[in-house]
Parts: structure tokens; sequence; C-alpha cells
């Protein structure tokens, strides 16, 4: 797997599968997960309803993944997962590893070869923005995929592009 960061914005992004930093309800929210349903439409939303109504509990468990249509976005598919919420004294680092192995997984199960990644768990969950960069590369080069060879980080800013780099050439 090629592993890259860029700067940008993740809903135009020309790849497979773009994932999103959702919530464990799948309703949608602010942030990139706003961003995701407001670009490509709202058939989106209409199969996350249909995905969490059959879930138990009615809610994805963080570090858990689905996939839905990418609606009218140029992704073929997004992959939903909900990342934990910053803990100062409880370490939940496995848990947001597992939101990128597991959507890796899902994304290969798919077929995908190229998968974007946000930063997630980095914006309004809290996470402090070089760690997060650390566990997201973690977590990445954990899954074991048969046919991604590409995983674009796409950083909204300058801030989090450093990190990403940062964490990539450890
Ligand atoms: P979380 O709730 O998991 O923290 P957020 O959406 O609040 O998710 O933030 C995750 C990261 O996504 C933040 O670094 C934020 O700046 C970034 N972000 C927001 N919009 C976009 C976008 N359109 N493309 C890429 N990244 C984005």
């Amino acid at each position: 797997m090629d592993l890259r960061a860029v700067r940008g914005d993740i809903t135009q992004a020309d790849v497979d599968v773009i994932v999103n930093a959702a919530n464990p309800g799948l309703l949608g929210g602010g942030g990139v997960d706003g961003a995701i349903h407001a670009a490509g439409g709202p058939e989106i939303l209409a199969e996350c309803r249909t995905i969490v109504a059959r879930l138990p509990g009615g809610r994805l468990p963080r570090g858990q993944a689905v996939a839905t249509t990418a609606g009218r976005l140029p992704a073929r598919w997004v992959v939903h997962t909900a990342g934990p919420i910053w803990s100062a004294t409880r370490d939940l680092s496995p848990v947001l590893r597992s939101c990128y192995s597991e959507s890796l997984r899902v994304a290969d199960g798919l077929g995908a070869r190229t998968v974007a990644f946000p930063a997630i768990s980095a914006g309004v969950y809290g996470w402090p923005l070089e760690d997060a960069a650390r566990q997201a590369v973690a977590g990445v080069r954990a899954a074991s995929v048969e046919h991604v060879r590409e995983v674009r980080f796409v950083l909204f800013s300058d801030e989090a592009l450093a990190a990403f780099e940062a964490a990539l050439s450890d």
C-alpha cells in the first residue's frame, strides 16, 4: 500500500472510497460528515437510515465501519466509521486505530483500490492532532488488504497536513 497525505476537501477526492468521520447514529452532523452529506445528496443518508435501523440499539459501535453509496460524489462508495471522543483519562487509541483498519477492511471487501481518509476524531471529537495522525498511520499499516493499493489522507488544514506528513515519515 502506498500512503500519502494531501491538503484538500475529501468530498472532491477522486478515489473509489472516501471514509466519513461519522457518529454512531449515522444521521449526519457537522464537520466532514455534514460536508459529505451536503455534497453527496440525500441517497447517502437514506442508506445510512436503513443500515442503522438494522444495527443493535440503532447505533454503529465506535471503531466499526459500514459502506453506502457515494451518491453524487466522485467516489464510488462512502465508508462510515464513528471515531472515539478524546479522553484524557482513558486510552481509546485502539478504537481510533480500529476506525482505520476496519474502514480499510470494508473498502477492500468492496474491491476498492484507492481510499481517502479524513483526520478521524481530530475535529469536534477533540483528539490532539499529532496523536490522531500517529494512530491513523498505525491503523492503516495494521490492516491487511487484497485490493487497496493507495491510501490518501485528505487534510483540511496546513496544520493537519503537517501532522500527517510527520507521522508518515516516522
Ligand atoms: P470528528 O467528530 O470525528 O472529530 P470532524 O468532522 O469534526 O470529525 O473533524 C474531523 C476532521 O475533518 C477535522 O480535522 C476537520 O478539520 C476535517 N474536515 C472537515 N471538513 C472536511 C472536508 N470537507 N474534507 C476533509 N476534511 C475535513
